[in-house]
């Protein structure tokens, strides 16, 4: 309340309103930020008066840009964040990235910042794990390869975070394709992705401080907001960029950067997108150039990628050391809590561990393992199977398990057919243990149960960015046995 103030005549506030007003008209502002200061100005909100009063010699943008200041602190204390992304947890989730949007999405909500989310509406999704999901009554017109294409724009809440879901009208139909990537033109699909999600910022008129775009899907947004948007006047954002895996880089022909409207005379340039070792060019690398910051997922990895872990990138990342930092992630404490959990057999805490053997006896049952001996070891494992997981040391562990008398647990699925093949063979020839057991799929519900009744939990990467499953193994009190590489080695 102490931003309220009394003192000033009537007369001052309506030639304020009637100034906001006339900058709705013009277009200076969006309809959500004049209603912000609208009200503002009916509540004769003091920092609008300390504003004006000061702004004698400003030019009328400069003042527009103060108001716009309070428009976004009038509302709220924090920052107004948009994370584009390519996946969310539960509704779009592959991996890690899944997790750590929606959970750092949620930390930031709780510190009062306003936290929006923009992913492609695929048709694949989780759509039961949206809220009131419905489509808005506006068509985003984008750009891509020479033509506008129309867009749906949906909206629901997920985890309690408001997304916006982009649905394009595009004859490529991008993400109507059954699964999230491994398209022969994933280039294109997210290229466009990125367009639009940036178009649909700049056409809502909003003034969004910080956009932060994940991995090579989303990383076409920093040249484009640099290049394309800001010279369109939609520049009050700063551009974070974080790298979730440098081993996915996303690169392609030069002439196909054009596709989403990118410049690509301007931008084929060594200190710019072309790659470091080959003519192609790389869109990680044109978003380690182009944002304000960049950040990786943890500190060791963040060390490790200055060498052979960059992939390629470790010259760029020296050169823009100063704007690169490795932060560890965290987990959703929410999602991932023992004693809340709905998909276990029994919850159980750190003070009460009795439901801990209740859900190892419920997982052997229901995956027809031995339950003769309780105090039997039981390893789990939850992973894609790539060769970064260090699978030929999971194949290991499963023969030594068995060998050693223990019981073996394996969630996993894999990209690369070869390795799928690999271990579907592995879980034949297991077939009739009671102690082995593979299931090579991907499966939400089934991996807190395997959480919650493993006793021990390995990650043995060869390397890992930062990884989750040990941060949510120790939270299900698993004991993680790690190899120790990036976040592995981190607190
Ligand atoms: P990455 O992002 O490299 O896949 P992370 O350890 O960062 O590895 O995150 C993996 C996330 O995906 C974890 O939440 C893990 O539980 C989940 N996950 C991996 N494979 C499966 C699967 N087959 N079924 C269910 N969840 C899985």
């Amino acid at each position: 309340m102490e931003h309220y103030a009394e003192g000033m005549p009537s007369e001052f506030w309506s030639r304020i309103s009637l100034l906001i007003d006339g900058w709705s008209l013009e277009k200076k502002i969006s309809n959500n930020d004049a209603n912000i200061l609208r009200e503002m100005a009916w509540k004769r909100d003091n920092r609008l008066r300390e504003a004006y009063l000061s702004s004698g010699g400003m030019a009328e943008r400069e003042l527009i840009d103060s108001f716009l200041k309070m428009a976004l602190t009038g509302t709220s204390s924090g920052l107004h964040i948009v994370h584009i992304a390519a996946e969310m947890a539960p509704v779009a989730k592959v991996g890690g990235l899944a997790d750590v949007i929606s959970g750092l999405g949620k930390a930031l909500q709780k510190k009062g910042n306003l936290v929006e989310i923009i992913l492609p509406k695929y048709d694949c999704m989780q759509h039961n794990q949206i809220n009131n999901l419905k489509v808005l009554d506006v068509v985003v017109q984008s750009y891509f390869e020479g033509n506008m294409f129309a867009n749906k724009i949906w909206t629901g809440t997920v985890e309690g975070l408001p997304v916006y879901f982009i649905e394009p009208q595009h004859p490529g139909k991008f993400f109507w394709r059954a699964q999230y990537y491994g398209e022969h033109d994933d280039f294109k699909r997210f290229s466009y992705f990125s367009r639009v999600a940036l178009e649909l910022l700049y056409q809502s008129g909003k003034k969004v401080g910080i956009i932060h775009c994940h991995d090579w899907q989303t990383a076409f947004v920093a040249p484009l907001y640099w290049d394309v948007y800001a010279n369109l006047g939609f520049s009050s954002a700063r551009i974070c960029f974080t790298c979730h895996n440098f081993e996915y880089q996303g690169t392609a022909p030069a002439q196909d950067l054009a596709y989403c409207g990118l410049d690509v005379e301007h931008l084929d340039r060594p200190d710019r997108m072309r790659d470091n070792s080959h003519g192609r060019i790389n869109v990680v690398k044109g978003a380690i150039v182009y944002s304000n910051i960049v950040t990786t997922v943890s500190p060791t990895y963040a060390q490790e990628v200055h060498s052979e872990g960059g992939r390629g990138l470790q010259d760029t990342l020296k050169m823009h050391s100063k704007k690169f930092v490795g932060i560890l992630n965290g987990i959703n404490t929410d999602t991932w809590n023992p004693s809340t959990d709905r998909f276990l057999k029994i919850q159980y805490s750190a003070n009460d561990l009795y439901g801990k053997s209740a859900n190892k006896a419920a997982l052997r049952k229901q995956l027809k393992m031995s339950s003769a001996n309780a105090s039997q070891p039981l390893v789990g494992c939850i992973t894609r199977l790539v060769p970064q997981k260090g699978v030929h040391l999971i194949r290991h562990a499963i023969y030594k398990t068995a060998e050693l008398g223990g019981q073996f647990v394996l969630l996993g699925s894999s990209p690369v057919p070869n390795i799928q093949r690999e271990f579907e063979g592995i879980a034949d020839q297991f077939q009739n243990s009671s102690n082995i057991r593979l299931l090579l799929k991907y499966d939400d519900a089934l991996s807190h149960m395997i959480f919650a009744a493993s006793d021990m939990f390995i990650v043995p990467s060869m390397f890992e960015p930062c990884g989750l499953t040990q941060m949510i193994a120790m939270r299900y009190g698993s004991v993680p046995v790690v190899r120790r590489t990036g976040g592995l080695n981190d607190r």
